[in-house]
């Protein structure tokens, strides 16, 4: 590699459970609206309506163990996800084919600012303000799917200070992983490193400083933090 300017950036890397090698980040995407019930809640339409994405940053993605409160939101979301770690990619993915470019699975959280969100939808501008802050995206270790398989049922669930806040399952997702996958490879190139947020279920609220938060999809992980 050539000389570089100013120092590179540092590679962003995901710790993965029982090894000590870990999986080196390039893209996040995040699903929205894709369970029925966290529509409903959102104001939208629980139906198949085609899938839509938006981007996170893939430095705001780490090995969660603090989350910072973010400035200049005064209502920051949690939305507890399954999160997909690509080990392969390309256009045009066959949903036959999906889930064969897939190395893992792990708990992760899409924290939003809500209130800079309602914001932008009222006047339609871009999301990136409520999204892709810093720390947005805390996430468990992954768990290669040659350990567990490829989840398509299991308990979705988020504790603040001990309390369910939000509880869904896997099976109510309304665009299934290899789904997700096959979209998302026709508006993009898809490539290893590539890291898919697949939504939230229903009970999205807002955290504060000091709280715990608990969360775990049944059969792949768990993940708990504070926010600080
Ligand atoms: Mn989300």
């Amino acid at each position: 590699m050539r000389a570089t300017v100013i120092p590179a950036p540092e590679p962003v890397l995901l710790d993965v459970e029982g090894v000590t090698e870990q999986f080196p980040v390039r893209r996040v995407y995040c699903v929205g609206r894709n369970y029925a019930d966290h529509a409903i809640e959102m104001g939208g339409d629980p139906t198949r309506e085609p899938p839509f994405f938006f981007q996170k940053n893939a430095d705001n993605i780490y090995n969660g163990e603090a989350f910072p409160y973010p400035p200049l939101s005064s209502s920051v979301h949690h939305e507890v996800e399954l999160v997909v770690a690509l080990s392969g990619g390309g256009t045009d993915i066959a949903v036959g084919d999906a889930l064969s470019k897939i190395y893992g699975y792990a708990v992760g959280i899409d924290f939003t600012r809500r209130d800079l969100q309602d914001a932008a939808k009222k006047m339609s501008r871009p999301w990136e303000a409520s999204k892709a802050f810093e720390k947005s995206a805390p996430v468990g270790a992954l768990m290669p799917a040659t350990k567990i398989g490829h989840p398509d049922a299991g308990a979705v669930w988020l504790d603040v200070n001990g309390a369910r806040k939000q509880s869904g399952d896997l099976n109510q997702l309304i665009w299934k992983l290899p789904e997700i996958v096959a979209e998302l490879s026709k508006l993009f190139v898809l490539a290893p490193g590539d890291v898919i947020m697949t939504g939230t279920p229903a009970g999205v609220g807002p955290v504060v400083r000091g709280d715990r938060i608990d969360c775990g999809i049944d059969g792949v992980g768990r993940l708990s933090l504070t926010v600080i």
